[in-house]
């Protein structure tokens, strides 16, 4: 018994080592990826569930890798925050969707009032300056704060004084705030009148679960008349069939994503979309 729960232990070690040297590769390969700007945004609608328009985009990273191809950000982010690099990650993809938006809202008049979504990481809320950093590329950009949402994960929500008077000012400068993932984190419904918070997005998980469990049906109908009472819009994520978005407009949620509408979309993809829309 001994001598096995010693292989285990050798086995077990080596998956460790197997881990921190692929994390490591990464790593490595990510620190390369900023300096030869490798990385690029798809943008996917976010639309009205009373009348199908397009309200805005939310701009997704994604990492065109010399040799693997598109990778996906559930791979490369959480490492950006291990190692420190999510921080001029972030920068660039800040000033890549406002330049997006920009030129978007000068091509599509129409569309002057589209939105744009950029997730911000739990680390970039708490650098220094990071406030007046996001207000000078505003300018350099000359988009306007308002027609931004910052979306924050619940899980980075810390309730430190620090982070609350951040979220005050990024509010008065006149962004949007988004909780995203909605549901996921430990918060607890409470809470979230300390934070000046425009909109919860309802994490896909339970826009999964509604068709099929009454449970997954109530807890998003909370949500949505929980976001009513305190003046805070809805947006349910990975809405995927028309079942779900019949159940949703039934609950009065007001907008929705995911792919029944459309994939994210490259910039090209998307100029596409819109101009379709404007000149049916
Ligand atoms: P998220 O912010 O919750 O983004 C939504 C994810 O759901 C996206 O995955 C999107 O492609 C996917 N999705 C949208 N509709 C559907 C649907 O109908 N069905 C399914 N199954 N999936 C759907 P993606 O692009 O792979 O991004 C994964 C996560 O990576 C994001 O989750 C976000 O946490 C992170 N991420 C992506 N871009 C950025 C970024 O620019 N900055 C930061 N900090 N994180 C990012
Ligand atoms: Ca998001
Ligand atoms: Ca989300
Ligand atoms: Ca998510």
């Amino acid at each position: 018994a001994k001598s096995r729960g010693r292989d285990r232990y050798v086995v077990f070690d080596r998956k460790m080592h197997d881990r921190s040297l692929a994390i490591m590769q990464v790593e490595k390969d990510l620190r390369l990826a900023i300096e030869r700007e490798e990385f690029c945004l798809h943008y996917q609608p976010i639309v009205s569930l009373i009348n199908g328009e397009i309200v805005g985009f939310e701009a997704l990273v994604r990492w065109n890798h010399p040799q693997r191809g598109l990778v996906s950000p559930a791979e490369f982010i959480p490492i950006a925050e291990e190692t420190g690099l999510i921080a001029s990650m972030s920068w660039w993809i800040f000033q890549a969707a406002c330049c997006q938006l920009r030129e978007w809202q000068l091509r599509f008049p129409y569309y002057r009032s589209l939105t744009m979504s950029i997730n911000l990481s739990g680390q970039q809320l708490e650098q220094l300056g990071m406030v007046e950093r996001l207000d000078r590329i505003l300018q350099e950009v000359g988009v306007e704060a308002s027609s931004i949402k910052l979306e924050i994960t619940e899980t980075s929500l810390k309730e430190t004084p620090a982070l609350v008077t951040t979220l005050h000012q990024l509010k008065a400068m006149g962004f949007q705030l988004a909780i995203d993932d909605f549901g996921t984190g430990y918060s607890s419904l409470s809470r979230l009148h300390q934070f000046p918070i425009d909109t919860l997005k309802i994490d896909r998980s339970f826009i999964n679960q509604m068709s099929r469990d009454p449970k997954g049906l109530a807890i998003v109908e909370a949500i949505v008349i929980l976001a009513q009472h305190t003046h805070i819009t809805t947006i349910s994520e990975g809405i995927e069939t028309i079942a779900q978005l019949e159940q949703l407009q039934t609950l009065n949620c007001e907008f929705g994503q995911g792919y029944l509408f459309s994939k994210p979309l490259d910039s090209n993809a998307a100029y596409t979309l819109l101009a379709q829309n404007v000149t049916p």
